[in-house]
């Protein structure tokens, strides 16, 4: 088995038109709401209770998007100081401080991409779930008292091994205890109805991009990670929305034909990579390419999974949302994880996995704890570790994981040629 270099070549995938327009969309109607005050605004966590905002009327904004987008557009690096300078340390989440700099600066990649946006739409409430980190909760506060508007939401349980009828029950019952605020900032009541089907779609959504992930499975895989990152964007901010649902439906049709067709995203490829941790937003490209010309790819990875909920439920809406944001792999234990690894091993037919340790986000970050070692030992599968960043490429060495790469590949070759 060799790792000679080919040329990297990357195929379009036609549904990203479909996506970008969606995405276009859901940038202006905020825009046009902030301006007129048509419609209130919630900002909200990647897996705060957006069904329940939506329900309630609401448009919703996500903070972390707009953080990823800083990285991915490389404005990161040059706003995170001046979120230093007020105090936001640079060792805590880089989205955090980021978007704090986007926001100091008045510099943001929205009004960038869409002229005439002016930028993150002004909030009436922010609702966070910590379900994640605590981070997001100092996160929200800081515009909490910048816009002097209210900051509510969930307290989530963490490092949770076996999901019992209590978690569900405490998530529940704080979802619920949101309702009257959420009622007086809109101007009405919830209709639970609605809520109901607010949560139908979301399901629906989470179905379908779950099925777009393990596409990846087949041999050769249709879809890389890369690909996922960008792929994401209606399941991390329009779930509960229709436009959402026919446009996984649209994608996935396409990705099934590639199947048919024997459609390899890598032409030629050699291995198979599970990408564990945050994406290096900055360098996406870069990475990309590199892999690309190795003959290698990077086709799973937990962070694009994120965004599964299979518990929710239209007939139960609030006991199954608490469910949804419980068991999701970020709150669970090191027991829990290295399960959910083996599954993702399997499942994918994976030759090595890369941990990416992201020095802002040890939340995201499962290399820490002697994963990496358990599973090579359990599996005598190569394991690499990058360390680097989501956002702050201060924290990265493009060199150093460039080499480390080729030499991972290389193992994976002498093993394969074993
Ligand atoms: S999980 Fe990590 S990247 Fe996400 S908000 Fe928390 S610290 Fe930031």
């Amino acid at each position: 088995m060799s790792t000679e270099k080919t040329k990297a070549t990357f195929k379009k995938i036609n549904a990203t038109d479909k996506m970008k327009v969606i995405m276009e969309q859901h940038f202006r109607e905020l825009d046009e709401a902030a301006k007129t005050k048509s419609r209130k605004i919630a900002w909200c966590t990647s897996v705060g209770p957006a069904e329940l905002l939506r329900a309630a009327g609401f448009l919703v904004f996500f903070p972390e998007n707009h953080g990823a987008m800083l990285g991915s557009t490389r404005m990161a690096t040059d706003l995170i100081p001046l979120a230093n300078a007020i105090g936001y340390s640079p060792d805590i989440c880089s989205y955090l401080t980021a978007d704090i700099g986007s926001y100091l600066k008045g510099a943001s990649p929205i009004s960038k991409a869409y002229p005439g946006v002016s930028g993150p739409p002004r909030p009436d409430v922010l609702v966070y779930n910590t379900n994640q980190c605590r981070d997001v909760h100092d996160w929200f506060n800081f515009y909490g008292r910048e816009f002097n508007v209210p900051v509510i939401g969930v307290q989530t349980h963490r490092g949770v091994g076996d999901i019992a009828k209590s978690h569900i029950d405490s998530i529940s019952s704080q979802i619920k205890a949101l309702v009257p605020a959420l009622e007086e900032i809109a101007g009405k009541k919830l209709d639970y109805d609605e809520l109901k089907r607010v949560v139908g779609l979301s399901r629906q959504c989470t179905d379908l991009w779950k099925e777009v992930l393990e596409i990846a499975s087949n041999k050769p895989s249709p879809l890389t990670f890369f690909d996922g990152t960008i792929q994401m964007g209606p399941a991390v901010v329009l779930r509960g929305e229709q436009r959402a649902v026919d446009y996984y439906k649209e994608l996935l049709a396409e990705l099934k034909q590639r199947v048919k067709d024997g459609v390899a995203a890598i032409d030629g490829e050699k291995f198979r990579i599970y990408w564990e941790g945050m994406p290096i937003w900055g360098k996406l490209r870069e990475l990309s390419t590199q892999f690309a010309e190795l003959s290698t790819c990077v086709l799973a990875s937990t962070y694009c999974s994120s965004w599964v909920f299979p518990a929710l439920d239209p007939d139960d809406p609030f006991d199954s949302m608490a469910r949804a944001y419980i068991e999701l792999f970020i709150v669970r234990d090191e027991y829990y994880k290295e399960r959910y690894f083996e599954n993702q091993i399997n499942k994918y037919k994976i030759d090595g996995v890369i941990f990416h340790d992201a020095k802002t986000c040890p939340n995201n970050s499962n290399n820490r704890y002697g994963m990496p070692e358990r599973l090579n030992k359990k599996y005598d599968m190569p394991m690499l570790v990058i360390h680097g960043d989501l956002n702050d490429l201060r924290c990265y060495s493009e060199e150093q994981a460039r080499t480390n790469i080729e030499a991972f590949i290389e193992q994976l070759a002498e093993k394969k040629g074993k």
